[in-house]
C-alpha cells in the first residue's frame, strides 16, 4: 500500500511514512486508499488474540512487513500488558462498555501504538534502506512523553528527546518522564504550552537546516507523535478488537452497528475509529468528546476552526490542545481527498488562527460524529456519580468521554446501541483530581492520594506508578520555547 501527503503530490511506502514520521511539504501522510475488511474476515478474527487481530489489522496497511515477524513484534508488545490483555471490553449496564486501554507500562492509551512503534520504525528503516540513527522528537500533553520513552529506551540505533509543557502536565506525569531510565533518552520542560512545543517540534522537522545539519551528525529525524502514521495504525486495532469481543460474548450479532465515544485532544485516537469505519467495521456515530477547551466542539458545530481564544489548564490535561494536528487528516477526507483546499486551511491556520470548511462538508461530518464537551465541575460530577451508581473509578480524561456519551444518548435518543465509551488512563496517574471528585478530599501529595484512592475503590495501584516514589530524578532541564533547537543538537552531539 502506497501513503500520500494531505497537502501535497508526494507519494511514499508505509515503510517510508513511519521512517520519516511526516511529509516534506508538513503534510501528514494518510493510505492512498482506504483496506476494506470484508464480514468474512471479521468473522475469521473473531477467535484471534488481541495481538494477531492488530497484526491482521496492520498488514492491511503495511503489506511490505513480514506478516509472521509483525504478528511477532505485536505478541511481544502486548505481552507487557496486565495479564496480557492490551484492551479489555468491560461491561457497564446494559448498553455502556468500557474499552480499558490503560493496562500498558505508563497507564495510557499510548502504550498501544508506542510499545509497537519501536518495531515499526526500525523495520521501516531497514526496508527503506537508511543507515542513519534515527533521532526521535517528541512533543508531549503528558502521556505520549512517558509511552514513548518507555517504548524507545535503550533501543540500538535510536535517539528520543521529549518536550513538554512545564506547568501544563500532572505531578505525576512530570515524575513518569523526570525519572525516566535508558541511555538514548532526554526529557525538556518547555515554558510554554503544549500546543507551543508542538509547533517548535514541527518546524524542526521541516526545516531543511536542520535537517542537514543533523544529518551531518549521523542522524535522520523521526516523530512518536501521531503524526506519525505508525503511531495511528496500531490504535485503529483496538476498534476492531472491541467490536469482536461485543459479537464473541453474544452482545451484538455480527454487522450490528455501535457507538464509540473517545476523549479527543490531538484527535488521533478518534481518527483510528474514523479510519476503521472507514475500512469497513460497522460504526453508528462517533462521539467526539472535548474538555473546557472546546474548540473541536465549536467546529463540528459552526464549521469555523478558530484557535484565537484562551487557552485553558484542566484537570485533563492531556486534552489541553488548541491545535489538533490529526484533524487534518479527516479535513482531506472531508473535501474528497483534496489536497491543495487542505494546504490552504492549513496555511491560514498558521498565518490568520482561523479557517472554515463548507456547508457540503459540514453535514457530512454531522452524519458521522457527535461532538460535545465537559468542563471542570462536569468532569468532577460524572467521575463522583459514575463511582456511585456502578462502583466503576475513572480517570478524568474519560469521564470528559463518559459525560458526551450520556448526552449524545439523551439528545438523540439512542439508548440501544451500544455504546463503548474508551477509557484513556489510569484513575492513578490524575489521583488528587479522581480523590477531589471521589470524597471532595483535596490531597497535596501524590503517593497519599495513590494510597487513599486505592481504599476508596479497591482498585490494583499499577507497580510503575506506586515504584516512582524511589525513583531519582533523572532529567531537570527547562528551556525557552525558541530554544528547542541547541537543546536537540546537544543531544545529538552526546554519544
Ligand atoms: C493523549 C490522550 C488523550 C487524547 O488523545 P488524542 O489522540 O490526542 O486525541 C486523551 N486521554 C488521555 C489520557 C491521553 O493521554
Amino acid at each position: 500500500m502506497k501513503f500520500i501527503s494531505t497537502r501535497g503530490e508526494e507519494t511514499v511506502t508505509g515503510a517510508e511514512a513511519i521512517a520519516h514520521g511526516i511529509a516534506s511539504d508538513g503534510g501528514l501522510f494518510v493510505p492512498e486508499a482506504f483496506p476494506e475488511v470484508s464480514e468474512d474476515e471479521l468473522k475469521a478474527m473473531l477467535p484471534m488474540s488481541y495481538a494477531e487481530r492488530a497484526a491482521t489489522v496492520l498488514y492491511k496497511y503495511l503489506d511490505e512487513y513480514d506478516f509472521e515477524e509483525l504478528k511477532a513484534a505485536c505478541e511481544k508488545a502486548y505481552s507487557q500488558f496486565d495479564e496480557g490483555d492490551a484492551a479489555p471490553l468491560v461491561k457497564i449496564d446494559s448498553s455502556i462498555y468500557m474499552l480499558e486501554l490503560f493496562h500498558g507500562p505508563t497507564c495510557a492509551f499510548k502504550d498501544l501504538a508506542l510499545t509497537l512503534l519501536p518495531y515499526l520504525l526500525r523495520k521501516g528503516c531497514d526496508l527503506c534502506g537508511i543507515k542513519e540513527d534515527v533521532l526521535i522528537l517528541v512533543a508531549t500533553s503528558g502521556d505520549t512523553g512517558k509511552a514513548a520513552l518507555e517504548g524507545f529506551k535503550n533501543a540500538p540505533g535510536i535517539k528520543i528527546m521529549v518536550f513538554y509543557p512545564n506547568e501544563g502536565v500532572s505531578k505525576m506525569q512530570k515524575l513518569q518522564m523526570a525519572t525516566q531510565e535508558g541511555n538514548n533518552v532526554a526529557v525538556v520542560a518547555v515554558r510554554s504550552n503544549f500546543d507551543d512545543c508542538q509547533s517548535a517540534v514541527k518546524t524542526i522537522f521541516t526545516s531543511e537546516a536542520c535537517k542537514e545539519e543533523l544529518e551531518k551528525r549521523g542522524y535522520i529525524l523521526s516523530s512518536a507523535n501521531s503524526i506519525n502514521f505508525g503511531r495511528l495504525a496500531p490504535q485503529i486495532a483496538y476498534y476492531f478488537s472491541a467490536y469482536l469481543d461485543l459479537v464473541s460474548s453474544g452482545q451484538i450479532q455480527l454487522g450490528e452497528k455501535v457507538n464509540f465515544a473517545v476523549p479527543t485532544g490531538n484527535f488521533g485516537n478518534i481518527l483510528a475509529a474514523y479510519y476503521a469505519m472507514r475500512m469497513g467495521l460497522p460504526v453508528g456515530r462517533l462521539v467526539c468528546a472535548s474538555n473546557k477547551n472546546n474548540i473541536l466542539t465549536d467546529f463540528f458545530k459552526t464549521g469555523v476552526y478558530d484557535k484565537r481564544r484562551e487557552f485553558y489548564k484542566t484537570m485533563s490535561p492531556s486534552m489541553d490542545i488548541l491545535i489538533s494536528s490529526n484533524l487534518e487528516r479527516l479535513l482531506f477526507e472531508l473535501s474528497g481527498r483534496n489536497a491543495v483546499r487542505t494546504k490552504i486551511r492549513m496555511d491560514k491556520l498558521k498565518s490568520d488562527g482561523v479557517y472554515e470548511i463548507y456547508d457540503e462538508e459540514k453535514e457530512e461530518l454531522a452524519k458521522l460524529f457527535y461532538s460535545d464537551y465537559c468542563g471542570e465541575d462536569e468532569t468532577v460530577e460524572t467521575i463522583y456519580e459514575f463511582f456511585e451508581e456502578y462502583q466503576y473509578p475513572m480517570d478524568t480524561h474519560t469521564a470528559c468521554a463518559m459525560y458526551a456519551a450520556a448526552n449524545y444518548m439523551e439528545k438523540e435518543k439512542d439508548h440501544d446501541t451500544p455504546m463503548v465509551v474508551v477509557s484513556t488512563a489510569s484513575p492513578y496517574k490524575f489521583p488528587q483530581d479522581v480523590m477531589y471528585a471521589l470524597t471532595g478530599n483535596d490531597i497535596k501529595d501524590s503517593f497519599k492520594a495513590i494510597k487513599h484512592l486505592n481504599i476508596t475503590t479497591a482498585m490494583k495501584v499499577p507497580k510503575s506508578l506506586a515504584g516512582l516514589r524511589d525513583k531519582k530524578v533523572r532529567f531537570d532541564t527547562v528551556a525557552d520555547k525558541d530554544k528547542l533547537y541547541p537543546e536537540v543538537l546537544r543531544f545529538a552531539e552526546k554519544k
